[in-house]
Protein backbone atom coordinates (compact mmCIF):
# COMPACT_ATOMS: atom_id res chain seq x y z
CA UNK A 1 0.00 0.00 0.00
CA UNK A 2 0.69 3.51 -0.24
CA UNK A 3 2.15 5.51 3.41
CA UNK A 4 3.79 7.98 4.55
CA UNK A 5 6.74 6.78 6.29
CA UNK A 6 8.71 8.49 8.93
CA UNK A 7 12.60 7.49 9.42
CA UNK A 8 13.68 9.96 12.23
CA UNK A 9 15.02 12.05 9.85
CA UNK A 10 12.46 12.86 6.82
CA UNK A 11 9.01 11.72 5.90
CA UNK A 12 9.11 9.32 2.31
CA UNK A 13 6.15 8.36 0.24
CA UNK A 14 6.39 4.48 -0.02
CA UNK A 15 4.28 2.59 -2.56
CA UNK A 16 5.35 -0.77 -1.31
CA UNK A 17 4.42 -0.36 2.86
CA UNK A 18 2.97 -3.22 4.16
CA UNK A 19 -0.41 -3.65 4.63
CA UNK A 20 -0.64 -3.51 8.79
CA UNK A 21 -2.36 -7.06 9.99
CA UNK A 22 -5.46 -6.77 12.34
CA UNK A 23 -4.93 -7.91 16.01
CA UNK A 24 -7.46 -10.10 18.25
CA UNK A 25 -10.53 -7.51 18.15
CA UNK A 26 -8.77 -5.01 16.07
CA UNK A 27 -10.34 -3.55 12.28
CA UNK A 28 -8.34 -3.00 9.25
CA UNK A 29 -9.45 -0.02 8.24
CA UNK A 30 -9.23 1.69 4.78
CA UNK A 31 -8.61 5.41 5.23
CA UNK A 32 -10.79 7.41 3.15
CA UNK A 33 -9.51 10.91 4.70
CA UNK A 34 -6.99 12.46 7.24
CA UNK A 35 -5.98 15.43 8.81
CA UNK A 36 -3.07 17.46 8.60
CA UNK A 37 -1.93 18.74 12.48
CA UNK A 38 -0.02 20.53 14.08
CA UNK A 39 1.83 17.41 15.75
CA UNK A 40 2.59 15.86 12.29
CA UNK A 41 4.67 18.23 11.35
CA UNK A 42 6.32 17.90 14.83
CA UNK A 43 6.54 14.39 14.16
CA UNK A 44 7.85 14.82 10.56
CA UNK A 45 10.79 17.32 12.63
CA UNK A 46 11.96 14.55 14.41
CA UNK A 47 10.37 16.07 17.74
CA UNK A 48 8.70 13.15 19.16
CA UNK A 49 11.22 11.05 17.97
CA UNK A 50 8.59 8.77 16.86
CA UNK A 51 9.27 6.42 13.88
CA UNK A 52 6.36 5.22 11.78
CA UNK A 53 3.87 6.15 9.73
CA UNK A 54 2.14 9.61 11.28
CA UNK A 55 -1.71 10.94 10.92
CA UNK A 56 -4.01 10.45 13.42
CA UNK A 57 -7.49 12.54 12.46
CA UNK A 58 -9.14 10.47 9.65
CA UNK A 59 -12.61 8.78 8.41
CA UNK A 60 -12.43 5.57 7.05
CA UNK A 61 -14.33 2.23 5.90
CA UNK A 62 -14.10 -0.98 7.60
CA UNK A 63 -12.42 -3.18 5.69
CA UNK A 64 -12.11 -6.33 7.84
CA UNK A 65 -12.47 -7.28 11.53
CA UNK A 66 -10.84 -10.10 13.60
CA UNK A 67 -13.09 -10.70 15.97
CA UNK A 68 -16.65 -12.98 16.54
CA UNK A 69 -18.51 -9.33 16.16
CA UNK A 70 -18.48 -8.31 12.83
CA UNK A 71 -21.16 -5.14 13.53
CA UNK A 72 -18.56 -2.36 11.97
CA UNK A 73 -17.70 -4.36 9.01
CA UNK A 74 -18.24 -2.13 6.04
CA UNK A 75 -19.06 0.75 8.22
CA UNK A 76 -18.01 4.31 7.85
CA UNK A 77 -15.70 5.41 11.32
CA UNK A 78 -13.73 7.71 13.36
CA UNK A 79 -11.30 6.56 15.82
CA UNK A 80 -9.76 7.49 18.83
CA UNK A 81 -6.21 7.51 19.06
CA UNK A 82 -5.06 6.08 22.19
CA UNK A 83 -4.79 2.54 22.52
CA UNK A 84 -3.90 0.66 26.62
CA UNK A 85 -2.57 -2.34 27.51
CA UNK A 86 -6.15 -3.16 28.63
CA UNK A 87 -4.36 -4.72 32.08
CA UNK A 88 -2.72 -1.94 34.23
CA UNK A 89 -4.86 0.05 36.93
CA UNK A 90 -5.75 2.66 34.47
CA UNK A 91 -7.16 0.74 31.82
CA UNK A 92 -9.21 -1.04 34.38
CA UNK A 93 -10.93 2.52 35.31
CA UNK A 94 -11.60 3.12 31.62
CA UNK A 95 -8.41 5.39 31.54
CA UNK A 96 -6.74 4.11 28.62
CA UNK A 97 -5.45 7.16 27.23
CA UNK A 98 -3.37 7.61 30.42
CA UNK A 99 -2.12 3.87 30.26
CA UNK A 100 1.60 4.21 31.01
CA UNK A 101 2.38 1.64 28.00
CA UNK A 102 -0.23 2.74 25.78
CA UNK A 103 0.35 3.59 22.06
CA UNK A 104 -1.51 6.02 20.07
CA UNK A 105 -2.13 6.54 16.39
CA UNK A 106 0.75 8.09 14.17
CA UNK A 107 2.41 9.36 17.61
CA UNK A 108 3.95 6.78 19.57
CA UNK A 109 4.45 2.96 18.73
CA UNK A 110 1.44 2.62 16.39
CA UNK A 111 1.40 3.92 12.31
CA UNK A 112 -1.30 5.76 11.64
CA UNK A 113 -3.55 7.14 8.86
CA UNK A 114 -1.40 8.57 6.91
CA UNK A 115 -1.95 5.32 4.76
CA UNK A 116 -4.19 3.49 2.49
CA UNK A 117 -4.82 1.14 5.64
CA UNK A 118 -4.39 1.61 9.49
CA UNK A 119 -5.27 -0.73 12.38
CA UNK A 120 -7.34 -0.24 15.47
CA UNK A 121 -9.17 -1.90 18.32
CA UNK A 122 -12.93 -1.95 17.72
CA UNK A 123 -13.74 -0.35 20.98
CA UNK A 124 -11.79 2.68 19.85
CA UNK A 125 -13.96 2.92 16.67
CA UNK A 126 -17.28 5.08 16.26
CA UNK A 127 -19.63 4.66 12.97
CA UNK A 128 -20.18 8.11 11.28
CA UNK A 129 -23.71 9.13 11.34
CA UNK A 130 -24.78 9.75 7.30
CA UNK A 131 -25.54 12.78 8.17
CA UNK A 132 -22.03 13.73 8.85
CA UNK A 133 -19.48 14.06 5.36
CA UNK A 134 -15.96 12.46 5.05
CA UNK A 135 -14.49 16.15 5.22
CA UNK A 136 -16.53 16.79 8.65
CA UNK A 137 -15.72 13.37 10.30
CA UNK A 138 -11.82 14.48 9.73
CA UNK A 139 -12.64 17.25 12.73
CA UNK A 140 -14.50 14.24 15.30
CA UNK A 141 -10.83 13.93 16.49
CA UNK A 142 -10.01 17.50 17.18
CA UNK A 143 -13.58 18.63 17.67
CA UNK A 144 -13.44 16.10 20.80
CA UNK A 145 -10.51 17.43 22.10
CA UNK A 146 -12.40 20.75 22.10
CA UNK A 147 -15.31 19.27 24.04
CA UNK A 148 -12.90 17.81 26.65
CA UNK A 149 -12.86 21.39 28.48
CA UNK A 150 -16.28 21.42 28.79
CA UNK A 151 -16.01 17.90 30.02
CA UNK A 152 -13.43 19.27 32.90
CA UNK A 153 -14.60 22.54 34.16
CA UNK A 154 -18.09 23.75 34.84
CA UNK A 155 -18.60 26.91 33.46
CA UNK A 156 -21.79 28.82 34.32
CA UNK A 157 -23.85 31.32 31.68
CA UNK A 158 -22.61 34.44 33.57
CA UNK A 159 -18.52 33.80 33.51
CA UNK A 160 -16.39 35.36 31.08
CA UNK A 161 -14.20 32.86 29.20
CA UNK A 162 -10.74 33.81 27.28
CA UNK A 163 -9.42 31.90 24.33
CA UNK A 164 -6.04 32.17 23.99
CA UNK A 165 -4.59 31.52 20.35
CA UNK A 166 -6.37 31.35 17.25
CA UNK A 167 -5.61 28.32 15.79
CA UNK A 168 -7.32 25.32 14.38
CA UNK A 169 -7.43 24.57 18.08
CA UNK A 170 -8.73 27.47 19.62
CA UNK A 171 -11.59 28.09 17.30
CA UNK A 172 -12.75 24.99 17.49
CA UNK A 173 -13.19 25.45 20.94
CA UNK A 174 -14.23 29.07 20.55
CA UNK A 175 -16.98 27.57 18.06
CA UNK A 176 -17.89 24.96 20.90
CA UNK A 177 -18.58 27.30 24.27
CA UNK A 178 -20.32 29.79 21.86
CA UNK A 179 -22.80 27.32 20.60
CA UNK A 180 -23.56 26.50 24.16
CA UNK A 181 -24.22 30.08 24.92
CA UNK A 182 -21.12 30.78 26.74
CA UNK A 183 -19.94 34.44 27.31
CA UNK A 184 -16.44 33.81 24.50
CA UNK A 185 -14.04 36.29 23.73
CA UNK A 186 -10.75 35.00 21.30
CA UNK A 187 -7.72 36.17 21.20
CA UNK A 188 -5.00 35.54 18.72
CA UNK A 189 -2.48 36.87 16.50
CA UNK A 190 -4.23 36.31 12.64
CA UNK A 191 -6.43 38.65 11.50
CA UNK A 192 -8.14 36.27 8.89
CA UNK A 193 -8.68 33.32 11.87
CA UNK A 194 -10.36 36.02 14.02
CA UNK A 195 -12.02 37.49 11.18
CA UNK A 196 -13.65 33.89 10.93
CA UNK A 197 -14.13 33.62 14.32
CA UNK A 198 -15.70 36.87 14.10
CA UNK A 199 -18.26 35.99 11.36
CA UNK A 200 -19.57 32.83 13.49
CA UNK A 201 -20.76 35.99 16.17
CA UNK A 202 -17.71 35.48 18.65
CA UNK A 203 -15.99 38.35 20.46
CA UNK A 204 -12.53 38.71 19.02
CA UNK A 205 -9.37 40.67 20.45
CA UNK A 206 -5.63 41.01 19.13
CA UNK A 207 -3.75 39.08 21.91
CA UNK A 208 -1.60 42.51 22.36
CA UNK A 209 -5.23 44.01 23.37
CA UNK A 210 -5.50 41.82 26.52
CA UNK A 211 -5.71 43.56 29.65
CA UNK A 212 -2.69 42.88 31.92
CA UNK A 213 -4.88 42.12 34.77
CA UNK A 214 -7.62 39.49 35.98
CA UNK A 215 -10.68 39.49 33.84
CA UNK A 216 -11.60 36.30 33.39
CA UNK A 217 -13.16 32.97 35.44
CA UNK A 218 -12.40 30.89 32.29
CA UNK A 219 -8.77 30.79 30.69
CA UNK A 220 -8.73 28.33 27.67
CA UNK A 221 -4.78 28.30 26.87
CA UNK A 222 -4.79 26.97 23.47
CA UNK A 223 -2.00 28.86 21.63
CA UNK A 224 1.28 26.29 21.43
CA UNK A 225 3.54 28.71 23.47
CA UNK A 226 4.23 28.88 26.86
CA UNK A 227 3.92 32.66 26.50
CA UNK A 228 0.28 32.02 26.69
CA UNK A 229 -0.01 30.31 29.85
CA UNK A 230 1.91 33.48 31.19
CA UNK A 231 -1.20 35.59 29.71
CA UNK A 232 -3.38 33.27 30.97
CA UNK A 233 -1.74 33.88 34.39
CA UNK A 234 -2.22 36.84 34.18
CA UNK A 235 -5.66 37.94 33.08
CA UNK A 236 -7.64 34.79 35.03
CA UNK A 237 -9.70 36.03 38.23
CA UNK A 238 -8.92 34.88 41.78
CA UNK A 239 -10.33 31.16 42.40
CA UNK A 240 -10.53 31.08 38.66
CA UNK A 241 -9.94 28.31 36.42
CA UNK A 242 -6.94 27.73 33.49
CA UNK A 243 -7.36 25.04 31.15
CA UNK A 244 -4.03 24.00 29.40
CA UNK A 245 -4.52 22.79 25.38
CA UNK A 246 -1.16 23.16 24.31
CA UNK A 247 2.01 20.76 24.38
CA UNK A 248 5.18 22.64 25.14
CA UNK A 249 6.92 19.80 25.73
CA UNK A 250 6.83 18.97 22.41
CA UNK A 251 8.31 22.00 21.00
CA UNK A 252 11.94 21.58 22.29
CA UNK A 253 13.14 23.94 19.45
CA UNK A 254 11.53 26.60 20.04
CA UNK A 255 9.47 25.71 16.55
CA UNK A 256 5.97 27.42 16.27
CA UNK A 257 3.53 24.44 16.36
CA UNK A 258 -0.26 25.28 16.86
CA UNK A 259 0.13 29.01 16.35
CA UNK A 260 2.41 29.86 13.76
CA UNK A 261 4.58 32.37 13.98
CA UNK A 262 4.61 32.04 18.04
CA UNK A 263 7.71 32.97 19.74
CA UNK A 264 8.99 30.85 22.43
CA UNK A 265 10.15 32.98 24.83
CA UNK A 266 10.41 30.22 27.89
CA UNK A 267 9.35 32.94 30.48
CA UNK A 268 9.00 32.12 34.34
CA UNK A 269 5.54 31.43 35.30
CA UNK A 270 4.56 33.44 38.33
CA UNK A 271 3.61 30.23 40.31
CA UNK A 272 3.11 32.14 43.50
CA UNK A 273 -0.36 34.08 41.55
CA UNK A 274 -1.63 30.57 41.46
CA UNK A 275 -1.28 30.40 45.00
CA UNK A 276 -2.23 33.36 46.33
CA UNK A 277 -5.29 33.86 44.51
CA UNK A 278 -6.36 30.01 44.55
CA UNK A 279 -6.46 29.19 40.33
CA UNK A 280 -7.20 26.10 39.19
CA UNK A 281 -5.10 24.83 36.69
CA UNK A 282 -6.64 21.79 34.47
CA UNK A 283 -4.34 19.79 32.06
CA UNK A 284 -6.64 18.73 28.82
CA UNK A 285 -6.28 16.33 26.13
CA UNK A 286 -8.08 14.29 23.84
CA UNK A 287 -12.01 14.14 24.77
CA UNK A 288 -15.03 11.89 23.81
CA UNK A 289 -16.24 11.13 20.44
CA UNK A 290 -20.10 10.81 20.96
CA UNK A 291 -21.04 14.23 21.31
CA UNK A 292 -18.61 15.43 18.42
CA UNK A 293 -19.90 13.14 16.56
CA UNK A 294 -23.36 14.64 17.45
CA UNK A 295 -22.59 17.99 16.99
CA UNK A 296 -21.69 17.52 13.37
CA UNK A 297 -24.30 15.75 12.17
CA UNK A 298 -26.44 18.09 14.16
CA UNK A 299 -24.45 20.64 11.68
CA UNK A 300 -23.61 22.50 15.31
CA UNK A 301 -20.05 22.89 14.60
CA UNK A 302 -19.65 24.60 11.34
CA UNK A 303 -15.56 22.75 10.65
CA UNK A 304 -16.10 22.89 7.30
CA UNK A 305 -14.96 26.54 7.67
CA UNK A 306 -11.97 25.71 8.98
CA UNK A 307 -10.84 23.55 5.76
CA UNK A 308 -7.72 25.69 3.83
CA UNK A 309 -6.97 23.05 1.44
CA UNK A 310 -7.73 19.50 0.54
CA UNK A 311 -4.79 17.18 -1.49
CA UNK A 312 -4.68 14.23 -3.17
CA UNK A 313 -2.77 11.89 -0.53
CA UNK A 314 -0.20 11.57 -3.97
CA UNK A 315 0.50 14.96 -3.12
CA UNK A 316 1.21 14.97 0.80
CA UNK A 317 4.77 16.73 0.71
CA UNK A 318 2.73 20.23 -0.88
CA UNK A 319 0.06 19.45 1.87
CA UNK A 320 2.67 19.69 4.70
CA UNK A 321 3.81 22.95 3.06
CA UNK A 322 0.90 24.52 2.75
CA UNK A 323 -0.16 22.90 6.15
CA UNK A 324 2.51 25.26 7.66
CA UNK A 325 1.52 28.52 5.96
CA UNK A 326 0.97 31.18 8.49
CA UNK A 327 -2.97 31.67 7.76
CA UNK A 328 -3.65 28.51 6.69
CA UNK A 329 -5.98 26.36 8.77
CA UNK A 330 -6.68 22.71 8.61
CA UNK A 331 -5.47 20.69 5.74
CA UNK A 332 -7.19 17.71 4.74
CA UNK A 333 -5.25 14.35 2.47
CA UNK A 334 -7.91 12.81 0.13
CA UNK A 335 -7.33 8.73 -0.33
CA UNK A 336 -10.68 8.39 -1.99
CA UNK A 337 -10.61 7.06 -6.06
ZN1 LIG B 1 -4.20 16.33 16.00
ZN1 LIG C 1 -2.95 -0.05 30.54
Amino acid sequence: MKALFFDGLMPHLIETYRVPEPEENEALIRVLMAGVCATDIEIAKGYKGFRGVPGHEFVGLVERVRSPYQGLTGKRVVGEINVGCGACEFCAKGMEKHCLSRTALGISERDGAFAEFLTLPLKNLWEVPEAVSDEEAVFTEPLAAAFQVLEQVHVKPSDRVAILGDGKLGLLIAFVMARQGLNVVLAGKHASKLALAASRGIKTKYSGELQNRPGYEVVVEATGSPEGLNVAVDIVKPRGAIILKSTFASRKNGEPSECAGEVDRRAPIDLSRLVVDEITVVGSRCGPFPPALEALAAKRVDVKSLISAVYPFGDVASAFERSQEKETLKVLLDFRP
